[in-house]
């Protein structure tokens, strides 16, 4: 596997060997109970980015992915607003786009300032990411992931006829448009991640999976609206810049077997094999452990040393394999 030359150490920060590629989950950036201003995601940026530093001061190469669920799903709502003082609507992939501006924004700045503080002088980039998807796959026949404000039935029919949308009634709630969820192929930008790498820059990419587009067969992109998986769009990031480790951080220590049952099991270090086993046993959900474990396994599967899912606060030890869930060949 093509691994990415080691650059030149910046001033004040020690050689870097091994490329690890973090994924944030949604509690790096928006606690549960917060209202979501600018002032409570930045400090929680913030502290989040103090556990990035840590792994950068420690010598190794970092790529930071994140997600972006409430992020895209408040700009989405402002442009439904909007519209209602005559402002055009940006089509979700846009909003996208937007988000991955947005949270960038803040974890360049955040990190970049936590290392300074530190004495480590280093770039740190926010690169718009798309992510090829396959508009031939299972996921457009059937759309499942609503997006957006509920709205009446006739509202919901007039937008499926009008715009081709597909929309479906939510236990009794209300009607909500519902967008694929495709599978992350490969990132178009990723020659330049490589090089960014290379240099010894950190790059903040895959925003909530990447925005996803389609390629025809002249190899022209568009945007398409649906939502993709970030830990299978940081897996993407992971196997085509040759990392060594996935870092999944999110907001449980371990991942566990008969999750929420008398019998429940964590995980420690657990080998390839048997985790393929569990995830085969369906011991995790859809949406929410089930991408992580399946990306750490693809992770594996495609050459990586380590893939490890485990809570931010873990960040540094989690890496090196000393604490959380570490799935090894
Ligand atoms: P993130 O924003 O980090 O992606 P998610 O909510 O999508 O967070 O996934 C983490 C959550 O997965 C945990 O808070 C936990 O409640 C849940 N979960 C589901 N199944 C399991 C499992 N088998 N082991 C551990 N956590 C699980
Ligand atoms: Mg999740």
């Amino acid at each position: 596997m093509e691994k990415i030359n080691p650059a030149e150490p910046a001033i004040g920060c020690r050689v870097k060997q091994e490329t690890i590629v973090v994924a944030l989950g949604g509690n790096a950036i928006l606690r549960p109970g917060q209202r979501g201003t600018y002032a409570e995601q930045m400090e929680n940026v913030r502290k989040t980015s103090a556990q990035l530093a840590e792994l950068i001061l420690n010598g190794k190469r970092l790529v930071v992915t994140h997600g972006n669920g409430p992020q895209v799903g408040r700009i989405f709502q402002q442009q439904e607003n909007g519209t209602r003082v005559g402002i055009p609507a940006m089509p979700l992939f846009v909003c996208g786009a937007m988000s991955q501006g947005q949270v960038g924004y803040m974890i360049q700045q955040a990190l970049y300032n936590e290392l300074i503080k530190a004495g480590c002088k280093k770039t740190v980039v926010t690169l718009i990411c798309q992510s090829l998807v396959d508009p031939s796959s299972e996921a457009f026949q059937n759309p499942s992931k609503p997006i957006g404000s509920f709205y009446s039935e006739a509202e919901a029919q007039k937008a499926a006829e009008e715009k081709g949308e597909v929309w479906k009634e939510d236990s009794g709630r209300g009607w909500r448009r519902v967008v694929p969820s495709p599978e992350p192929l490969s990132c178009v930008e990723i020659d330049a991640i490589k090089s960014l790498i290379a240099e010894g820059v950190v790059v903040v990419i895959s925003g909530g999976g990447g925005i996803p587009v389609v390629r025809d067969s002249s190899g022209i992109l568009t945007g398409i609206d649906a939502v993709i998986d970030k830990d299978l769009g940081a897996q993407v990031i992971a196997r085509e810049t040759g990392a060594n480790v996935l870092l999944i951080l999110t907001d449980v220590a371990n991942v566990a077997i008969n999750y929420r049952m008398p019998e429940e099991k964590k995980l420690g270090a657990i080998p390839l094999a048997e985790m393929k086993a569990y995830y085969q046993q369906d011991h995790f959900k859809a949406g929410s452990m089930g991408p992580k474990v399946l990306a750490a396994i693809r992770f594996i599967e495609g050459g990586g040393d380590k893939a490890v899912i485990t809570s931010l606060e873990n960040a540094l030890l989690g890496a090196e394999g000393k604490i959380g869930t570490v799935i090894t060949r």
